[in-house]
């Protein structure tokens, strides 16, 4: 078999990457080793920028109408509010999707592994992927199917066949990071509770520390935490071991009704230092693994695979050179560091036994946290955080800036999302897209310098100088390069031909 690309693993990170790809219209073949999508719950928050992921293939309506939105974030102990934020309101004027919401990773992999199927660019289930061989330019990928053995040739190779990752091993990337002494549940329940089901609470006890993350269904709650240490080392420990335990740290009236799901898993916290090597590239959980705190996994890998995808395809077409994938590694590998960081620090201080820990955490750290939360700038930027929004590519080789006045936005931002009169719906073409601001229409010789100089596909969107970008610093005529990831890639006064061969000829994009 021959392909453009062969991606390993169809967890959502591979399904994301085969549906971009798909949208760029690259051939590729998808290869997983399990016979089907994920019926468990795993990961269950998606985050606003992967929302705007979805809007952007069209299937944004599918997921808000299936999924729940969570109304606030809580801090509790003993039973006390120390902190309550409105997530609704949270990010109103910095997404259409202000919320965070309940959309569980089996529905993420139906709909993203169905919309293959109706393409008919099914994924390969039961495939399992053993080795490869990687020559100048191809890469050779030994695959098992029902016991017989096979090759598949590809230009490239996405590994994204999750935390155990076989590429990661035969590459032998490092993965440096540790393992967190305290073991670690979650369970998918079926519970009656004062505090309704549409509340994400996080709760650090004495004994251990507890969240509640609600589910699509009615009543249905993920309960996570560690695992109390007096269960460490028993053997089958089962929900009912812990419940009380559990139910003593949130200190709430809680009936849980039924367990569908019990896990015990022990928690790392890893990265690789670089995410690609020759043909082959990592995304997802095969890259980087955290604790679920701010539930961060899934929707990065989302992004690391739409971050990758079209610059695969623009190489794959002859419009980039090859040295545009290294900005893949560029561009992820900070936010994978950071991310680390977030979330190793976030859960240390919510999780840990100890005891100076404990109580920094209680006599200072929470009240402090419950005080912070209420004021308006921090809420903006937690959600901001969380929802990934205010990621930004800014340092790197792709962002340039060459406008005069200060604005609000920069090169390497995401794209500003208008709630009113959303642009966004203007930018969902598999393209760059050139947004034009100005009193007038960009005129024809310039949308014409600018398409010939240009070697990927673009898009032109004119758009007003009205209030929404005055409010951002925009009172004169700018022009905005758009990349299909909708991130901003360069800003210019106006066309100006020199500047923009020289900015086009530094990132490989000069026709
Ligand atoms: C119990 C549990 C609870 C979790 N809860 C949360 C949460 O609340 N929030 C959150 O953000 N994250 C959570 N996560 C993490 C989240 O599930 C992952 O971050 C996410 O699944 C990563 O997606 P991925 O596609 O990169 O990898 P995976 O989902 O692991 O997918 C990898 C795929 O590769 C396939 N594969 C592996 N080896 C091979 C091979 N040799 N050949 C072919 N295919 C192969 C596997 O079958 C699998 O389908 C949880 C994880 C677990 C296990």
């Amino acid at each position: 078999m021959n392909t453009d690309v062969l991606i390993v693993g169809a967890g959502p990170t591979g399904l994301m990457a085969a549906n971009q790809l798909e949208r760029f219209g690259i051939d590729f073949i998808i290869i997983d080793s399990k016979s089907g999508p994920t019926v468990e719950s795993r990961a269950i928050l998606v985050t606003s920028r992967s929302i705007e992921i979805y809007q952007q293939m069209g299937l944004s309506d599918q997921v808000v109408n299936n999924g729940k939105k969570v109304t606030s974030f809580n801090l509790f102990t003993n039973g006390k509010v120390r902190g309550e934020v409105q997530i609704g309101e949270l990010g109103k004027e910095q997404s259409e999707f202000s919320y965070l919401l309940a959309f569980e990773q089996f529905k993420n992999e139906k709909l993203l592994s169905e919309r293959l199927d109706n393409l008919g660019k099914s994924v390969l289930w039961e495939h399992e992927y053993l080795k490869m061989l990687e020559y100048e330019n191809k890469v050779t990928a030994m695959v098992r199917h029902q016991g017989e053995e096979f090759v598949i040739e590809a230009k490239y190779i996405i590994g994204c066949e999750g935390a155990k990752s076989p590429i990661r091993h035969e590459l032998d990337f490092s993965f440096r990071g540790g393992t967190y002494e305290q073991k670690f549940f979650v369970a998918d329940t079926v519970m009656e509770a004062e505090i309704g089901s549409d509340k994400l609470i996080v709760s650090p006890g004495k004994e251990n520390f507890v969240a509640l993350m609600p589910e699509t269904n009615a009543h249905t709650y993920r309960v996570l935490g560690t695992l109390p240490s007096k269960f460490n080392k028993k053997d089958d420990v089962t929900f009912n071991d812990i419940k009380e335990t559990v139910k003593k740290t949130l200190n709430l009236q809680i009936d849980f009704k039924e367990v569908n799901w019990f896990s015990i898993y022990k928690l790392h916290h890893r990265a690789v230092d670089h995410f690609s090597e020759g043909r082959v590239f990592l995304a997802g959980d095969s890259a980087h693994i955290h604790s679920p705190a701010g539930g961060q996994g899934m929707n990065t890998g989302l992004q690391d695979a739409y971050n990758l995808c079209w610059k695969l395809a623009m190489v794959l077409k002859g419009q980039a050179p090859e040295r545009l994938l290294r900005t893949y590694n560029e561009e992820r590998m900070p936010f994978a560091k950071w991310l680390l960081k977030f979330t190793d620090r976030g859960f240390t201080f919510m999780s840990s036994r100890n005891i100076f820990i404990r109580v920094f955490r209680k006599l200072f750290g929470l009240p402090m946290a419950g005080i912070l939360m209420k004021r308006e700038k921090i809420r903006k930027l937690a959600f901001k955080t969380v929802s990934q929004i205010g990621w930004s590519y800014n340092e790197h080789s792709i962002a340039e800036d060459t406008s005069t006045p200060e604005l609000e936005f920069y090169a390497g931002d995401r794209f500003p999302y208008f709630i009113q009169d959303n642009l966004y719906l203007k930018l969902t073409e598999p393209a760059f897209h050139l947004v034009h601001i100005g009193t007038n229409p960009l005129s024809e010789a310039d949308w014409n310098g600018f398409k010939e100089t240009f070697t990927g596909d673009l898009i032109l969107v004119e758009d007003p100088i009205i209030e929404k970008w005055n409010s951002l610093g925009v009172t004169n005529e700018l022009i905005i390069l758009v990349r299909p990831d909708n991130y901003i890639a360069y800003i210019a006064d106006g066309y100006d031909q020199q500047q923009l061969n020289e900015y086009l000829k530094k990132v490989g994009l000069k026709a």
